[in-house]
Order: C-alpha cells, then structure tokens, then sequence
C-alpha cells in the first residue's frame, strides 16, 4: 500500500471530505493491504454506531412487470424471454405476515415499473399493511412514479424508498439506459424522496459495461454530498436475454472495498450485503458484513414466483422457503460473529452511537404511529 493511499484512508476515518480526484486516487492505489485497512476501518465504524447486529429486511417481489428497457435488466420490458408474474394484494400482505412471524420488522415491496400498482392500489395495500403491523417499515422499491405519487405513499405509511442511482456520471447512465430513463431525472426523483421525508436509498452497480474508477469516484462524491439514509450496492450480473449478456461480471473485492469506503464516509449509513454479492461469491454476503455492511435482505416472495422475478443470472434463494432463507442467512451471520435482530434497523442520526441506538428505534415508532394515525382521515377522505 502506498503512502498515498493510507493517508487517505487515514483522512476517511477521520471524516475528512475527499474530493473526486481523492476518490480516483485511492481505488487506483488499493490493493490487498489497503483493502485490509479499509474493512478493519469501515468494520469498527460500523460496530461503534449498530454494535454487532445485522438487520434483516423481508423482500417482497411484488410484479416482473415492467414498462422500461433497462439494458442490464432481465426483466427489462423487450425480453420476451421473462416469465411475466404480479403478486396480488392479499398474496403480498400474507408474505408480510409470515415475514412478521419470521421476526422481520421491515418489508420491502420491489418491483418493475408497473403500470397495474397505481397509487389507488398501492395507498390501501400500504395502510392495510401498517394497520396489520403498526411497528413494522416498509421500504418501496418501485422505480421512478413523480412526486405527487411519492407523497401518497408516503401519507399511506411508507416509510423508505430505494431507487438506486445506478451511476452518477450522466453519459454513463446514458449507456445502460434507453433514451426516455434521463439521469437527470433519477437525480431529481432521490431529491423529491428526500424532501417528502422518506429515509432514501441510492445505489449502483459495480462493473457495470463502461465502468472505470473515475465513474466510482464520482458515485462515492455523490454518496459523501447526499448522504443516502441507505446504499445498495452489488456486482453488475449479466442477464443471457439483455445486451450485455457477453459482458464480464463485477467482482466481489471491488464491491467488498467499496463497501468499506462507503461506512468510512458515512458511519450511519444502511449498507446491505445484497443478494448479487452472494450470487458472484459463494460467501458474498458474509464478506460485505466484514467489510462493513449491516443489512441482508432474505427473500419472501412466494416460492413458485422466486425464479420469474429475474433480474440477472443464477440469481440465488431462489428455491427455499421464507424461513429456510432466514434460518441461513441468520446461522451464516452466527458463524462470523454476528447477530440477526428482530427490529425496524432504522438509519441512526448522523455521531450516534450504539448504545444510543435502543431509544432511537422507540422514538422512530412512535413517530411511525404517529404518522399513521394521522393519515387514517386521509383515507376517509377519499
Ligand atoms: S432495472 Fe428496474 S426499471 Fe429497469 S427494466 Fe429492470 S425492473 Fe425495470
């Protein structure tokens, strides 16, 4: 490791603000020692503010339908290839609730754009989904719907919103996406979440086709200057019926050290070890924990759906049960000294620390309450 690049770690630790070119500099100087610094760095920041708990968030694929052409997407809407599917209403509120019993607290309602979830079907299923389970988040994860959209399901009780940037570099998201998907108004959707008051999520893919160092030292500018509630990131995985079905996946390492620049610039920040990571390696997820990811996402979708709902190849959990998959992510988090938790796992204040973490969650659910009670004479009024 050069000197370069550990006095650059060494300014991450302490919060410094780096700029692009730091960015650039460190990934093109990192190398096996350095990615050792970064994870024992990104790892005690991440234990001083969630101590060793891992949240679980119960996915919900709710519809393989989707009105975009993603290139990288295999269920990008010119794949005639993809097993079309929606989950129905009463289907995904019973996926929650075995997700409840399981001891999830969190449910994420993922989908493509699908033009059957309007907002006068998503409104009820979210307050009936609160009204079920009061102490429980609901992220949506549904792509870009505008702002009005937003903030009726926002006053329906959801809570978070992913909607990964994908790059931040515009004439690179111009490449992996058709013309109608501007960059531009990616940017402009995570500001109009943010200002809703949703706790927001951005993300990307790493060795996405085109990718280079300069584009990830422009998502890691962005991550430090927006400061996402949340940050999905995982290995570009490439879909045999898409465009770049021929291209190279990313790699676990690179997604590993970005990981930990990533809780490095932001110690608060909900960091998931996504699926893909434990698609491109066979323990994937377990290294993303170690290099300072708090969050795995078990799926709950029904089982006959699971391999329909299929964004890039040989995508895993595709056969088990709701509860196998828990079970196994819960034994595979044991086994690195980790614990799965039944809890909301809410994004802690920015200089919070693990101790302080019990009242926060509390104070979050009452608010939570709060907020949908408050909204039930907006139903009444429709
Ligand atoms: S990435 Fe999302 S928006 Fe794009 S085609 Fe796939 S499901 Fe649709």
């Amino acid at each position: 490791m050069t000197e370069t690049v550990r006095a650059l770690i060494g300014r991450l630790e302490v919060g410094d603000t780096l700029t692009e070119a730091d960015f650039r500099q460190l990934l093109d100087g990192s190398d096996g020692s350095s990615d050792a610094l970064l994870r024992e760095k990104a790892v005690a920041k991440r234990k001083a503010v969630y101590g060793n708990s891992v949240f679980v968030r119960g996915l919900i694929e709710i519809s393989s339908y989707c009105k975009n052409d993603c290139l990288y997407c295999g269920i990008r809407r010119s794949n005639a290839n993809a097993q079309r599917y929606r989950l129905t209403e009463e289907q995904i509120l019973s996926c929650a609730d075995e997700g409840y019993a399981l001891g999830f607290r969190t449910f994420v309602l993922q989908g493509g754009e699908d033009a059957y979830f309007t907002d006068e079907r998503l409104v009820p299923l979210l307050r009936e989904l609160k009204r079920r389970h009061p102490d429980c988040a609901v992220t949506l994860s549904l792509g870009e719907r505008g702002k009005e959209s937003f903030q009726r399901l926002y006053d329906a009780g959801a809570d978070r919103y992913l909607l990964r940037h994908e790059t931040a570099d515009a004439a690179h998201y111009a490449s992996l996406h058709p013309p109608e998907l501007r960059w531009e108004n990616r940017m402009e959707c995570l500001r109009q979440l943010r200002e809703i008051g949703y706790a927001v999520g951005a993300g990307f893919m790493v060795g996405s086709p085109g990718q280079t160092n300069a584009h990830l030292a422009k998502d890691l500018c962005f991550i430090q200057e927006f400061q996402p509630e949340m940050c999905g990131i995982g290995p570009f995985i490439p879909h045999q019926d898409t465009p770049f079905a021929r291209e190279s996946a990313g790699s676990a390492e690179v997604t590993c050290r970005l990981l930990s620049v990533i809780r490095l610039i932001q110690p608060n920040i909900l960091l998931p070890a996504t699926t893909a990571l434990g698609t491109v390696h066979p323990q994937g997820r377990e290294m993303g924990i170690l290099a300072g990811a708090n969050v795995v996402m078990p799926n709950l979708s029904p089982t006959d759906v699971r391999k329909k709902y299929s964004l890039y190849d040989n995508k895993i959990c595709t056969g088990e049960e709701s509860a196998q998959c828990k079970d196994c992510l819960q034994t595979r988090m044991r086994a690195i000294g980790y614990e799965v938790v039944v809890d909301r796992g809410d994004p802690m204040p920015h200089g919070a620390s693990a101790a302080s973490q019990s009242e926060v969650v509390s104070r979050k659910s009452e608010v939570d309450v709060a907020r949908c009670l408050s909204s039930v004479p907006i139903r009444n009024s429709e």
